[in-house]
């Protein structure tokens, strides 16, 4: 290693939000985490969602008279390829009558 290029590499404490703490080492110092693998839902196999701004709470709100599966997405595919078909049949008539 070359002399005085290296930045300071000591001892540094991680804090998490759920109260974990552990040390390793950082040249930026102490580490304040809002998750770490100890509290993570990948991890834990539990489901927590932080819902600071209550998004989920609109969210359930707003779609709570929804019904299950929408009825105009069942018209739309029919309605496409009526209109795709004589699009073709233009396309393929067209280089006929010019040549
Ligand atoms: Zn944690």
């Amino acid at each position: 290693m070359r002399e005085n290029i290296h930045p300071a590499y000591p001892t540094a404490k991680v804090h998490c939000a759920c109260g974990a703490t552990w040390e390793t080492r950082s040249t930026h110092g102490d580490l304040h985490l809002d998750i770490c693998s100890n509290c993570h839902p990948f991890f834990t196999g539990k489901q927590k969602l932080l819902d600071t701004q209550g998004r989920i709470d609109r969210f359930r709100k707003k779609y709570a008279n929804a019904p299950a599966t929408p009825v105009k997405k069942k018209a739309a595919p029919a309605k496409a390829e009526k209109k795709a078909a004589p699009k073709k049949e233009k396309k393929a008539k067209e280089p006929a009558a010019k040549a």
